[in-house]
């Protein structure tokens, strides 16, 4: 477990500076990851002074961000302690149980994995059923497909994959949770009701993972169905069928009535066979977790989608932060099964708890390193390995530093009409180094869509006299996603100017600590000293501090002194009183309230 360290009184002046090292290096725990700030509260200092010391070793990091082992290491070796690894029995990182993709051994082709998105009501969920019914792998009588999160279709004795949450935001969330399992996006838009805003919000998010689209025109049998005007709605979208001289396929179905289902499946075989997709199932297996719950008489299920391997019964598994020993599986009709091979959904029964939708699983060698690897991830939060959005100070920075090559950013507006002119304002910042690139823009709210998709593509979002909605808000600070609201277009620019040419500069909160107010004033050899009565929160020697009389700053600097009769103390909490003295100021008065805050970096 970690351990919050004593630290020695003399390591940080006031300055933040180490003056002096402790003799003897005390221990702290640290785990193999961990994020600024929860490196921050093992070592009793502020978040700001950890940013500080990593920054000295060239790493640029903000308080959310996850820095490895060996970083920690060093921040806590300049403040003189030694940093022990925690739980040193499993060494391996997360990333040794997450599938690539780099697969280079004996590689077979695999089915593809198809998500179905589209408008509301355009005929997603009806697609899917009508799939289902038609093309089941095993379509003897009374076998009903089940309902685990994905199924398995076949034409022509090839099989195809479909996930059956339909809909870009369970795609995207997925993605933002670093799982990348879509290999194809059926884009659904209905002939009597054409492109609507959620038609071209699929289109960004499939874009935005680089999917690529097949376009299902539904509803044909409707009487005032009309493909035409919706090949030409998406033809303003940006998106050129293959008709109309571009390279995406589009196929006219009635989901209702089972017309062009076939079709549809023979397109995607075609799109898939372009994409060479294969896997290796020889190797232990890599998955991920489509969904999962409980069970009242089987316990934890999970559907797992096998992405490289084969999965057998009997296999030690670690999934997201559980771990597990797969007891029985079962396919998308229920069926038993004794192995998985890819791009197979199947329910796995024998996991010690319920995982997440998008975890990954592994198959790892013992029972023994499956728990050690599973309680670690816990340890964690499940954090690491997900993908965490960058700040756009962080992407400045790593701009300058060569390590980007793309500004992706998602734009929100108050009205559809500001779309254009800001989009094309930003676009032109690009230059050949860094380009712009807007990933999605619209006029609304920020949804929490948004704030997915900056996390699954790593870029920030810009609202345009627009506001995010209260759960994009939450998710956006939960998980460290930038958003930056503007009501001047001018304003816009200049930061992603400034973004762009490395110079934008981190912004600095001031977060109050505490109060103490001065009731005598002492003078001592080395200048004047505050009897104060600290009236809330804690003053720490060290800290930042203000001197306000009448309600205004008259001077600001740290505190260098810091007395509880005569001992040297390091705070003093609420209701104490204590000689306060404060670096350069001598004019003290009874009354003067010293205010002390430390510096929180927030962009
Ligand atoms: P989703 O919100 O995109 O999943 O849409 P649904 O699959 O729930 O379909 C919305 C409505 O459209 C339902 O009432 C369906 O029965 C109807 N619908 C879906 N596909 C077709 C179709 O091909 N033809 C007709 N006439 N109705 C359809």
């Amino acid at each position: 477990m970690k351990r919050k360290a004593s630290r020695d009184e003399e390591v940080v002046t006031g300055e933040g500076q180490v003056a002096s090292k402790a003799e003897a290096k005390t221990g702290v725990v640290i785990p193999h990851a961990l994020t600024v700030r929860q490196l921050a509260d093992i070592l009793g200092v502020s978040a700001v002074e950890v940013i500080k010391y990593l920054m000295r070793s060239g790493i640029m990091a903000s308080i959310n961000q996850v820095v490895d082992f060996d970083s920690a290491a060093t921040v806590a070796a300049d403040l003189g302690y030694e940093a022990v690894k925690e739980a040193e029995a499993s060494a391996e990182t997360v990333e040794k149980y997450r599938y690539t993709g780099e697969d280079s051994a004996a590689q077979e082709p695999r089915p593809p994995v198809v998500t179905i998105m589209g408008h509301v009501d355009h005929g997603k969920t009806k697609l899917l059923d009508a799939i289902r019914q038609t093309n089941v792998v095993d379509t003897e009588a009374g076998k009903i497909t089940q309902h685990i999160g994905a199924y398995q279709a076949e034409i022509h004795g090839q099989k195809i994959t479909f996930l059956d949450t339909p809909g870009h935001e369970a795609f995207t969330a997925m993605r933002a949770r670093g799982a990348r399992v879509t290999d194809i996006a059926i884009l659904v838009v209905a002939a009597d009701d054409g492109v609507m805003p959620q038609t071209v919000e699929a289109i960004d998010h499939a874009r935005a993972a680089g999917v690529p689209i097949v376009v299902a025109i539904n509803k044909i049998d409707k009487a005032d169905a009309n493909p035409d005007r919706v090949k030409q709605q998406l033809a303003d979208s940006s998106l050129l069928i293959e008709e109309w001289g571009g390279d995406v396929v589009c196929v006219l179905v009635s989901a209702k009535q089972g017309d062009g289902i076939s079709d549809l499946l023979e397109n995607l075989l075609i799109v898939a066979e372009i994409q060479e997709l294969k896997a290796d199932p020889t190797r232990p297996a890599f998955g991920v977790v489509i969904e999962a719950g409980l069970d009242s008489s089987k316990g934890p299920l999970a559907t797992i989608l096998v992405q490289t391997g084969t999965l057998g019964i009997g296999d030690n598994v670690v999934v997201g932060g559980t771990s597990g020993k797969v007891k029985a599986m079962f396919d998308d009709k229920g069926k038993r099964v004794k192995e998985a091979k890819p791009s197979m959904p199947v329910e796995v029964l024998g996991l010690n708890s319920i995982p997440q939708a998008g975890d990954s699983l592994a198959v790892v060698s013992s029972e023994k390193e499956a728990r050690a690897e599973a309680q670690q991830r816990q340890q964690e939060g499940g954090r690491v390995g997900a993908s965490m959005a960058p700040r756009l100070s962080t992407l400045s920075a790593q701009i300058q530093a060569g390590q980007v090559k793309e500004l992706n950013i998602i734009l929100k507006t108050d009205v559809q009409g500001s779309v254009e002119p800001i989009r094309s304002s930003l676009e032109r910042l690009g230059s050949d180094e860094v380009k712009v690139r807007i990933v999605h823009s619209g006029s609304g709210n920020i949804t929490e869509s948004d704030v997915m998709l900056a996390i699954a593509s790593k870029g920030i979002i810009i609202g345009f006299n627009t506001r995010p909605e209260p759960g994009a808000k939450l998710l956006a600070d939960s998980d460290g996603v930038d958003i930056r609201c503007y009501q001047v277009i001018y304003n816009v620019v200049e930061d992603i100017e400034k973004a762009l040419a490395g110079m934008l500069e981190p912004t600095y909160m001031d977060v109050v600590e505490g109060h103490a107010e001065v009731r005598a004033v002492f003078s001592m050899r080395q200048g004047k000293i505050a009897g104060a009565y600290v009236t809330d929160g804690k003053v720490s020697r060290g800290a930042q501090a203000r001197v306000l009389r009448n309600g205004e700053s008259i001077h600001e600097a740290s505190i260098a002194s810091l007395k509880h009769f005569k001992e040297n103390v390091r705070d003093m909490t609420a209701g104490f009183e204590c000689g306060i003295g404060i670096d350069g100021f001598k004019e003290f008065e009874i009354g003067d309230i010293i205010e002390t805050y430390t510096r929180e970096k927030v962009d």
